[in-house]
């Protein structure tokens, strides 16, 4: 089987209409928001798909990003979809992914995604409660949500879920509601990304006002667990955990930009499940934890944050943490001895 491989394309949504209060988005992802001419945006999609490398060893995905594909003028998307249809015919890519609004999915839209061959839409859910989503400036409701997410499954599509932690008005309860409504809704992707302030925005302005309390990164790791852990008993593919490493999320005066947000929230997420098997019975032991392949850096790593909470609770008398390659993501297995 070929490996799968995304080949990104951004597509800034210049002129949204909405002002959600967390919104930077030429900061979130490095992009400027200026619209390009119809031309010259389709020379950069060629330019990206001619920049790929070998696209006959691996299976492919054109993944359009930016956050609302389906808001953009139509004629922009659909020459888009057009150039991206041509790359498919001619066996370059197998597949299409966008990401878009909630309410900028309709009927109507369902039957171009379809006639252009979109394969995985992924929704910015961001909260499934409604005074969350007020707060944030979203600009739609749960309902709406529900709504374009049933089209989306009813048709065939790939529904994946976007949700945001530590949105003003929300809590650990409220988001933990929203990974199950996301499963529930019959996603079968997810990505979770922790609310960042940038400068100029409107939750800039909130948090130096005192209106809204920013996390820092160890809340935001932690806040993440149940929600990945519910995506992971429900068999929903986590595509990504934190955003994406850049000066402009190093340089965000509030909120958790660390980088490696999935790191630390994958090392709190074994941590929990360490405690739960070995508890009180390695206080005193040798206790020796197996993690799956590539995953002790996230228990050891930055900072050692994860073992520092996790050596006073177990208090084994030694810890010694291995890799297993038996094991899958997230399991763990532990023996105790003495
Ligand atoms: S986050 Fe909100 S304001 Fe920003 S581009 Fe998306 S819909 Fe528009």
């Amino acid at each position: 089987m070929k490996k799968h491989r995304n080949l990104p394309f951004f597509v800034p949504f210049a002129g949204c209409p909405h002002r959600c209060a967390f919104c930077a988005q030429e900061k979130i992802t490095g992009h400027k928001e200026t619209a390009e001419s119809i031309q010259a945006e389709l020379a950069a999609f060629d330019s990206m798909m001619a920049n790929a490398g070998d696209l006959h060893t691996t299976e492919n995905q054109i993944a359009f990003f930016g956050g609302s594909f389906t808001g953009i003028p139509k004629e922009r998307m659909i020459a888009l979809l057009k150039r991206a249809n041509a790359y498919l015919e001619q066996g370059f890519a197998s597949s299409i992914r966008i990401s878009t609004r909630p309410d900028l999915i309709d009927e109507e839209m369902i039957a171009i995604l379809k006639q252009y061959r979109v394969t995985n839409v992924e929704l910015g859910v961001q909260s499934m409660d409604d005074e969350v989503l007020r707060l944030s400036g979203r600009g739609h409701t749960a309902a709406q949500t529900r709504a374009s997410a049933a089209l989306l499954v009813n048709n065939g599509f790939v529904f994946g879920g976007q949700m945001m932690l530590g949105l003003p008005g929300s809590d650990e309860e409220k988001e933990l509601a929203t990974a199950k409504a996301i499963c529930d809704l019959g996603a079968k992707e997810a990505r979770i990304y922790p609310t960042v302030v940038f400068a100029g925005t409107k939750l800039h302005q909130m948090t130096l006002q005192g209106g809204y309390h920013p996390m820092d990164d160890v809340a935001a790791a932690k806040r993440t667990v149940p929600c990945l852990e519910t995506f992971l008993s429900r068999g929903v593919k986590v595509l990504k955990i934190g955003l994406q490493s850049s000066p402009e999320l190093a340089n965000a005066p509030y909120g958790p930009t660390d980088g490696s947000l999935a790191e630390l929230a994958y090392g709190y997420l074994y941590a929990k499940e360490i405690m739960a098997l070995a508890g009180e019975r390695a206080v005193n032991k040798h206790l020796t934890v197996c993690l799956p392949r590539g995953e002790l850096s996230k228990v050891t790593g930055h900072r050692r944050l994860v073992l520092k909470e996790l050596q006073p609770v177990l208090l084994p008398r030694t810890l010694d943490l291995r890799e297993d390659e038996a094991l899958s993501v997230p399991r763990v297995k532990i023996s105790i001895e003495g």
